[in-house]
């Protein structure tokens, strides 16, 4: 893992104060979406696909900062939309760092060059930038040509200036594992400090729904990337279990009160990704009203292929608490790449049948 080891520590230290308190259940990264409005509209988006008076809605400073302390996760990734187009979102970082948490502004980074004026470099602060792959293949990801080369010159940018800078990156279909192998060693070559990886969600919403890759595929997939990726020392921003998650060794539940995610609608149940499960008016109804025994790729056909991070990190994690040796093994020698894979969840659910796409409502906490 490529974090750096005073954040591992702050992390380290809030599990064992949870497991010493007995919680069951704790957040781990907030999410934090400030707004929905962006100035790209991704194939594989469903976010953005709101009318423009929920485009143009905003959470202030005050709710931002007022959702971070009731959730008191030691980290907060905002997320969107794109955040930079937030007017008040200087404020609102300093206000987290002011707090000691840990902040992941993920940005497409076209705003970067014109904002990073206004923020300063902290250890507190990493700049997550959206690059799905090579050139050509984050492009066509993002629908407009030249992103790429705006992102890069952002991201070259931001580490000249001090600031802590990693890679977000969605695989869709069609990518072969020798082009992930590549653009792995590129981000490597960038110099940023680790790159997140994980098979795009199915969202409901997105405008293309054939770019989503199975969640079979996506671990053989993961498994000849790291075949490949064996001696490369690519540094990847995962616990080590949840990258043998990936490559299909492990056979997780999801626990996704592990990421809870505030936007302008309240606190989303039960994750950032699942638009129309409702919403919770605070973060402790959030954890006590959502019936999360419903929720995980073998409890509910919309999670069927669903492999993210914030389902599946916390997940990860909570296993390496118990087991630190099998984590300790995983991080030294890497994810298997070859043998049976673990056993796919048996789904509990009917298998649904193929039925037009429908108008979705959105329950807003009161
Ligand atoms: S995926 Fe991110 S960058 Fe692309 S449209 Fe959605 S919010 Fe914007
Ligand atoms: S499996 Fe978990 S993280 Fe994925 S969509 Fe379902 S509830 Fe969300």
């Amino acid at each position: 893992m490529s974090v750096p080891l005073r954040q591992q520590f702050t992390v380290a230290k809030y599990l064992v104060q949870q497991k010493l308190k007995g919680n069951k259940r704790y957040p781990l990264v907030l999410m934090l979406e400030p707004l929905f409005r962006c100035n790209l509209a991704c194939a594989g988006c469903g976010k953005i696909d709101y009318p423009d008076e929920i485009l143009n809605r905003r959470l202030s400073v005050e709710e931002c900062l007022a959702s971070v302390d009731e959730c008191g996760a030691p980290i907060v990734s905002i997320a969107g939309g794109e955040p930079l187009l937030h007017k008040e979102l200087p404020r609102i970082v300093e206000g987290i760092i002011a707090r000691r948490k840990y902040v992941y502004l993920c940005t497409n980074a076209l705003l970067l060059k014109k904002r990073i004026g206004d923020y300063k470099p902290s250890p507190y602060l990493t700049f997550s930038i959206h690059l799905d792959g090579n050139r050509e293949r984050h492009d066509a990801s993002v629908c407009q040509r030249g992103v790429f080369e705006r992102a890069v010159e952002a991201v070259e940018l931001a580490i000249s200036r001090g600031f802590r800078v990693t890679i977000n990156c969605t695989l869709f279909q069609g990518e072969g594992a020798e082009e992930i192998a590549e653009f792995l060693d590129y981000c490597q070559k960038l110099g940023v400090e680790g790159t997140t990886i994980a098979p795009g969600f199915s969202y409901e919403r997105a405008p293309k729904q054939d770019i989503f890759i199975k969640m079979r595929e996506s671990k053989q997939l993961f498994r000849d990337v790291f075949k490949i990726g064996r001696n490369r020392k690519w540094k990847l921003n995962h616990s080590s279990l949840y990258l043998d998650f990936l490559a299909g060794n492990q056979s997780y539940n999801c626990t996704p009160w592990g990421n809870p995610t505030r936007n302008i609608f309240g606190w989303q149940k039960p994750c950032y990704l699942l638009v129309d499960e409702g919403y919770a008016p605070t973060f402790k109804a959030l954890m006590e009203e959502t019936p999360w025994h419903k929720y995980g790729n073998s409890k509910n056909p919309k999670c069927a292929n669903c492999m993210a991070h914030c389902g599946y990190e916390a997940s990860a994690v909570e296993d390496a608490m118990r087991r630190p040796w099998k984590a300790a093994w995983t991080a030294w020698f890497g994810p298997r790449t070859s043998g049976e894979m673990a056993p796919e969840p048996i789904p509990e659910y009917e298998l649904p049948t193929a039925k037009p796409r429908r108008a979705i409502t959105i329950e807003v906490a009161e």
